[in-house]
C-alpha cells in the first residue's frame, strides 16, 4: 500500500489543455477555456487520497484533454466536476461525502453540469453512491477511465440518462498510450504497477483496484524519457507493492537501474515497497546508482508478530528488523520511513508495546501513523466483535505513538544540523522569502531563495530543525 497521508488536490495554477511545466501550462489554458467553448467541456477534477490517485487524476486529464476537454481550476467554471476518491479510511470517505454535498450547489445553479465520482470509493460503493447521494451523475472505478470521455459526452448530449456506472475491473488495463497531464510540481510520478496481489486483512485496495498488473519496461522508460523532455529531473516510480514489479526478465531492481540511467534524470524514488520484496539486488542498485535516492519507505504496520499474522503481512517483526539492518548496512546514509496501524482488532497493550519497542529500536526518519479504520468487505471485519478496540483506546495509543515518533525524529534531525545537503526546490515556503525543497533522503528544508528557482537544485547547509522540517542557508 502506498502511504496514504490524506491529501486533497485541486487542479492548481490555472487552466490547461495539455500543459506541462516545460511548455507553459497557463498559455495552454488561455488557448482552451477562455477561447471558443471546448469540444468536450471544461472539467474540474478534485483529488483525495494517495499519490496513486493523484497520478490517476493526471491520467484522466490526459484522456479527457485528448477528447477535446479543457481542465479548469475551479468548480464554478466547470461543465464537468469529477471527485477522484479514496476508500482507505472511513474518514476519507466522510470527507468526500461532505464535498459531494457541497458541490450540489453548482448543480442546482446549472442543471446541465455533470458531477461524477471516480476512484476507489466509487469502485467500492458503485450504484449505492448514486442512490445515496442525490445529484451524482456517474461513478467510475480505477480501471474504467478510458470510458469517461464518451460517457460524459453522452450524458451532456442527453443521449443517456444520468446515474451511470463504469465499474468493470480489467486485468489488462494499464492505460498504455495515455499521456498523463502532469500537474505543476517538480517530480514526475510514473505508475509502474496497478493493483495488488496481497490480502492484508485491513486493506480495501485489492478489492477496489484488483490484482497486480505491471506495465512493460519499454513503456515505463518511454514515459521517463518524456518526463525529461518535459523538464522533470526527478521521477518517482509508483505501485501498491512497487518492488514486486516483474515483466518478462525484468525485476524491480533492473527497472530501477534502467530508469536511473535515463539521460537527464537526476533523482529516482519509488513508493511503496513491500518489506518482503526488498532484495539484495534492489539494495545493490540503491547503493550503486548515483541517481537512485537513498530513501526507503518500508511499511511495518505493527511490531507484534501476533498482529502481523492477523494482518497477513507475511513477515515477522524479527524479519522486518533484519531487513532494516541489511538496508542500513548496504546503503549507508539511507533514510527509512514507515506506516503503522494501531488499534487493529485484537491488539492488546502488550502488542502495542511491541510496536512502540520496534519504533524505538528502528528509529525511523519519518512515519505515517494511523488508527485502524474498519473497511466493509475486508477480512478484518470478520474478527469477533469482542476483538474490536474501543475508539478512545485506539486514539490514546495513536497519540502516544505519535509523541514517541516525533521525539525520535527530532533527535535524528538534530544530529543532521550543520551538514550540507543538495535540495531540489519544490515551492515557495509559508515564511516570506523562503523556498521549500527536499534532500535526497526526502527531508524537507526551508531556506531563503527565489521562487524562480523552483525545479532547480541548491546546496544548502542545515541550520536548525523544528523536528520534522529543517531550516537552512544556501552554501
Ligand atoms: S493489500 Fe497489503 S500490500 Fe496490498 S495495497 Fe493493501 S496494505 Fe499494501
Amino acid at each position: 500500500m502506498t502511504n496514504t497521508k490524506l491529501v486533497t488536490l485541486k487542479t492548481p495554477g490555472g487552466d490547461r489543455a495539455a500543459g506541462r511545466p516545460g511548455d507553459g501550462p497557463r498559455a495552454a489554458a488561455d488557448r482552451g477555456a477562455d477561447g471558443p467553448r471546448p469540444l468536450g467541456g471544461r472539467v474540474y477534477i478534485e483529488t483525495y487520497g494517495c499519490q496513486m490517485n493523484i497520478n490517476d487524476t493526471e491520467l484522466m486529464e490526459g484522456l479527457l484533454v485528448d477528447e477535446g476537454f479543457v481542465s479548469v481550476d475551479a468548480p464554478e467554471r466547470a461543465d464537468v466536476i469529477l471527485v477522484n476518491t479514496c476508500a482507505i479510511r472511513e474518514h476519507a470517505e466522510r470527507r468526500v461525502r461532505g464535498r459531494i454535498g457541497e458541490l450540489q450547489r453548482h448543480r442546482k445553479r446549472r442543471p446541465e453540469l455533470v458531477l461524477g465520482v471516480t476512484g476507489c470509493m466509487a469502485q467500492r460503493l458503485g450504484p449505492r453512491l448514486i442512490e445515496e447521494a442525490a445529484g451524482v451523475d456517474l461513478v467510475a472505478g480505477p480501471d474504467a477511465y478510458r470510458g469517461l470521455p464518451e460517457l460524459i459526452g453522452s450524458i451532456r448530449a442527453s443521449a443517456i440518462e444520468r446515474g451511470q456506472t463504469l465499474l468493470a475491473l480489467d486485468s489488462e488495463e494499464n492505460y498504455e498510450g495515455v499521456a498523463s497531464v502532469r500537474r505543476e510540481g517538480v517530480s514526475a510520478w510514473i505508475t509502474v504497477q496497478r493493483g495488488c496481489d496481497h490480502r492484508c486483512t485491513f486493506c480495501i485496495v485489492p478489492y477496489v483496484r484488483g490484482p497486480e498488473k505491471n506495465r512493460t519496461p519499454q513503456a515505463i522508460l518511454a514515459e521517463a524519457r518524456r518526463a525529461v523532455e518535459d523538464g522533470f529531473t526527478e521521477v518517482v516510480l509508483l505501485g501498491q507493492t512497487v518492488n514486486s514489479y516483474e515483466s518478462g526478465d525484468w525485476d524491480f531492481a533492473t527497472l530501477l537501474r534502467a530508469v536511473g540511467r535515463v539521460d537527464g534524470i537526476r533523482r529516482v524514488r519509488f513508493t511503496s515497497p513491500h518489506p518482503n520484496d526488498v532484495t539484495p539486488q534492489l539494495l545493490e542498485v540503491m547503493a550503486g546508482e548515483p541517481t537512485v535516492c537513498r530513501q526507503l519507505h518500508l511499511p511495518v504496520q505493527s511490531g507484534s508478530d501476533r498482529i502481523l499474522k492477523r494482518m497477513v503481512r507475511r513477515y515477522t517483526s524479527e524479519a522486518f528488523r533484519e531487513k532494516v539492518e541489511v538496508a542500513r548496512r548496504e546503503v549507508p546514509g539511507i533514510a527509512l520511513s514507515t506506516d503503522v496501524i494501531v488499534g487493529f482488532p485484537g491488539e492488546t497493550e502488550a502488542d502495542y508495546e511491541a510496536t512502540l519497542g520496534l519504533m524505538r529500536d528502528v528509529r525511523f526518519d519519518d512515519a505515517y501513523l494511523y488508527k485502524y479504520s474498519m473497511r466493509e468487505g475486508t477480512p478484518a471485519t470478520r474478527f469477533p466483535a469482542g476483538d474490536f478496540i474501543a475508539d478512545e483506546v485506539g486514539s490514546e495509543r495513536l497519540e502516544r505513538l505519535i509523541g514517541e515518533h516525533r521525539a525520535i525524529q527530532h533527535e535524528i534531525n538534530e544530529s543532521e544540523v550543520g551538514s550540507e545537503r543538495e535540495v531540489l526546490i519544490e515551492r515557495s515556503a509559508r515564511s516570506p522569502g523562503d523556498v521549500l525543497g527536499r534532500t535526497e533522503q526526502n527531508k524537507v528544508v526551508a531556506f531563503p531563495g527565489d521562487p524562480c528557482r523552483i525545479g532547480t537544485y541548491a546546496e544548502v547547509r542545515l541550520t536548525g530543525t523544528t523536528g520534522a522540517t529543517f531550516m537552512g542557508q544556501p552554501c
